[in-house]
């Protein structure tokens, strides 16, 4: 999608910080951390938010997820990590381009706030 921020991340518009990428997925560091290391991990493809996935689509959200993996691996990240999608306004989705975050490097608290 034209106006889409991380669409213009993944097309070189806008630059990133990218740590991995591969056909279908491009991970890159959030701008505003929130964690030690902070991790974006988005599909090359436009969907604006989980709740608008289609059922055949389980595979492409699968590929973020192992991507998720392999990143922390290859960071070195041993002492776990969390793994977020914010879906909508109450979730506190800003970029309606859905993503996976990768956190860690730090003790996450439980409920999230
Ligand atoms: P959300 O709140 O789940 O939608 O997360 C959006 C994330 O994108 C936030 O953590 C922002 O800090 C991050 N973000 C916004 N603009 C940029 C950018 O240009 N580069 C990297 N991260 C960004």
């Amino acid at each position: 999608m034209t106006d889409c921020l991380f669409c213009k991340i993944i097309r070189g518009e806008i630059p990133s910080t990218k740590v991995y990428e591969n056909e279908d997925v491009l991970a890159f560091r959030d701008i505003n951390p929130q964690a030690p290391e902070h991790i974006l991990i988005i599909p090359k493809i436009h969907i604006n938010r989980v709740e608008n996935l289609s059922d055949n689509q389980s595979e492409m959200v699968g590929k973020l997820v192992i991507a998720a993996k392999n990143i922390a691996r290859h960071l070195g990240i041993h002492n776990g990590y969390r793994l977020v999608f914010n879906n909508g306004p109450q979730a506190g989705q800003e970029v309606e381009h859905i993503h996976l975050h990768l956190l860690a490097g730090r003790k996450f608290a439980w409920p999230p706030g």
